[in-house]
């Protein structure tokens, strides 16, 4: 069985902020999450980028963030 808490290819722990990330950039409902890692992967940017990603979500008062 798959932990919610895990991410879906590498298995890493999955802190709230990067669900809040992959929820905000890739599906609203996903039920499986990546990391920022393999969400970096994904949408071919850097990890730095998400990072700052994550904050300006955050400054911009993104309910997921919270
Ligand atoms: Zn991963």
């Amino acid at each position: 069985m798959k932990s919610k808490n895990k991410c879906v290819i590498c298995g890493k722990d999955l802190k709230k902020d990067w669900i809040a990330l992959h929820k905000k950039l890739l599906d609203m409902n996903a039920t499986e999450f990546q990391c920022i890692d393999c969400l970096a992967d994904t949408l071919c940017c850097e990890v730095d980028d998400l990072e700052i990603k994550i904050e300006e979500f955050k400054e911009e008062g993104c309910i997921l963030f919270k």
